[in-house]
């Protein structure tokens, strides 16, 4: 079945200056359930009445039937947008169209699953006034606000940029979900950053979007705030004109920059790693557009066509990314490592932009050499031989005895217990040059936790608990390792480098709590709890458990502490 749903192209504020529609259509074509509301197997809007506070009536699906070749839902004026309908069905529609672009064989190549133990994310697009959005995964929901801003309602649940930012939030916490409790702020900074990299390359996605922008651009997408800005309109609502994120930016982690941000702030932080992920993609834009534009094409048309050609390629590199990233908590060294071992695997002969990539992260001074950044790819292992992954991915019984008797090639500590997350059974399409490939592989993630020195005082325990972990993805015909992964915290091997990126993340976890230490929103305990034992919405808390100190729900106080997506 083929089901139509309208999606935003934009904000109503910037398509208008754009001089683009605020909605377009797209195809949902599959076998999903499509229910009144809008629900399927794997959303569900929930509206509020914003006067009554009553759940409102559902949005009918039409199926396709003797009149219609594409299913829809009735909504009764596509043009007002602040109705309730108009609000709920393209609210459903962005969502789904960016989980579509995690999903595609040559991403993701399968169905994203959530950060929580149900088959439906919640969509809230009327959750009450406030200038805020969220994800949050105890409610298994994401809740979207509205605000007056000059008389008019500014719904957020209506901006293309903050929908797929929350989207992206969702999807990364079911492919990393060690991040979400984590005390490295670039662990928390990553989560920003690929859910801002959803929103860019979501704006990338929008024929109309595209062309408008290119047209008053002359080509060029290095200095318009259309694609490299997050939540035009809310920014400005808020009196930040501008939006509030720029992923064309040149922030470093070199103290001695002008560019340098705070080590321990982590939406600041993520724009030193969104920022060189958006300069790999104009410089692939440029490169290609030269190339077209050499080839006998029409500049405009060249651009045009570069950047349909530039995002896919990027979207695939920096999503598929995700898989390989070590579970637990990460480092931006550690993101790095991870893309430029999924695409070596991949593309062994082409690297391009993977050296574009190691050069905008020596440059921003996340590792001090691009041979941080080297990881062996597709290689023999020994006692890999023999292994049956389709027993390794069904049984949590097999995986565990099987990583059990292999400690050392996961570089896991002897007498320490160990978790085996769910294996994954991938396979994904690469584009050749002599044609598309697929890739099956099985991905293996073990964690576990690794005490370090917690120097707070404040009658904190001495010790805290940092999860660290490795990912190992071997071809399932070949078995080759296709990569092997250990989060660069883990363990106290390697060389002066790796030593000296153990130290500065260890520094920076202190640093954050520290600053949660001030600002009131880290408490111990019971005191961390409100009414009737409930969690307090704003505060982290930190268990003691046998003197070792560990966290809850870091990144959902983020969002709500800093009021901004
Ligand atoms: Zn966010």
């Amino acid at each position: 079945m083929k089901v139509q749903v309208p999606v935003v192209v934009q904000d109503p504020h910037t398509a208008r200056f754009e001089g683009v529609p605020v909605t377009e259509g797209w195809d949902i074509e599959g076998d999903e359930v499509f229910l009144d509301g809008p629900v399927t197997d794997r959303l569900a809007v929930i509206d509020f009445d914003p006067d009554t506070q009553a759940v409102t009536p559902g949005v009918a699906f039409e199926p396709p039937g003797a009149t219609r070749k594409m299913g829809r839902y009735a909504v009764v004026d596509e043009d007002d947008m602040n109705a309730g309908d108009a609000l709920k069905v393209c609210l459903f529609g962005t969502v789904r169209k960016t989980m579509s672009m995690f999903e595609t064989p040559d991403v993701l190549g399968r169905r994203v699953t959530w950060g929580f133990d149900a088959p439906q994310l919640l969509l809230v697009p009327r959750a009450g006034q406030w200038a805020n959005a969220f994800y949050e995964r105890d409610s298994h929901s994401i809740q979207f606000f509205y605000f007056d801003s000059g008389g008019a309602t500014i719904n957020t649940a209506l901006s293309r940029d903050i929908v797929a930012h929350e989207t992206g939030h969702a999807i990364v916490d079911g492919l990393a979900p060690d991040l979400y409790n984590a005390l490295s702020p670039q662990s928390l900074a990553l989560h920003e950053a690929m859910a801002d990299m959803s929103a860019a390359m979501m704006a990338f996605r929008s024929h109309n979007l595209r062309a408008a922008v290119l047209a008053r651009t002359g080509g060029s997408i290095e200095d318009t705030t259309a694609f490299a800005s997050i939540a035009e309109e809310f920014g400005l609502a808020l009196g930040r004109p501008g939006s509030l994120r720029n992923l064309s930016n040149e922030y470093s982690l070199d103290p001695a920059s002008p560019h340098c941000v705070p080590h321990d702030e982590p939406h600041g932080l993520s724009g030193v790693l969104s920022g060189a992920l958006y300069a790999v993609v104009t410089r692939l834009h440029g490169r290609l557009t030269d190339e077209y534009a050499a080839g006998g094409m029409e500049r405009p048309a060249a651009a045009g066509k570069a950047l349909g050609v530039a995002e896919q390629r990027v979207t695939r590199m920096f999503f598929r990314a995700l898989d390989y990233l070590p579970a637990g908590e990460v480092s931006f060294a550690d993101y790095g490592r991870a893309l430029l071992a999924a695409d070596q695997a991949s593309h062994p002969d082409h690297d391009q932009e993977r050296r574009w990539l190691q050069d905008e992260l020596v440059r921003r001074a996340v590792v001090t050499s691009a041979s941080d950044l080297d990881v062996d790819t597709n290689f023999e292992e020994a006692s890999v031989k023999g292994i049956d992954l389709g027993l390794l991915v069904d049984s949590d019984w097999a995986a565990y005895g099987w990583v059990g008797a292999r400690r050392a090639l996961f570089g896991i500590p002897e007498d320490v217990p160990f978790k085996v997350h769910p294996r994954r059974d991938a396979t994904k399409l690469f584009y050749h040059r002599d044609g598309p490939q697929r890739v099956r592989e099985c991905i293996i993630k073990v964690s576990w936790d690794q005490p370090e020195p917690n120097e707070l005082g404040a009658g904190l325990p001495e010790q805290r608990s940092v999860t660290v972990g490795t990912t190992l993805a071997i071809d399932w015909f070949t078995k080759l390792i296709r990569c092997r992964l250990v989060s660069g915290a883990a363990g106290g091997g390697g060389g002066p480098a790796a030593a000296q990126e153990r130290a500065a993340g260890r520094a920076e976890r202190t640093a954050l709590l520290k600053a949660m230490l001030q600002s009131g929103s880290l408490e111990l305990g019971r005191r961390a709890q409100g009414l009737e034992g409930m969690a307090r919405p704003s505060i982290v808390g930190a268990a003691n458990s046998n003197g070792v100190m560990r966290l809850n729900g870091t990144a959902r106080m983020l969002h709500l502490a800093q009021g901004v997506t």
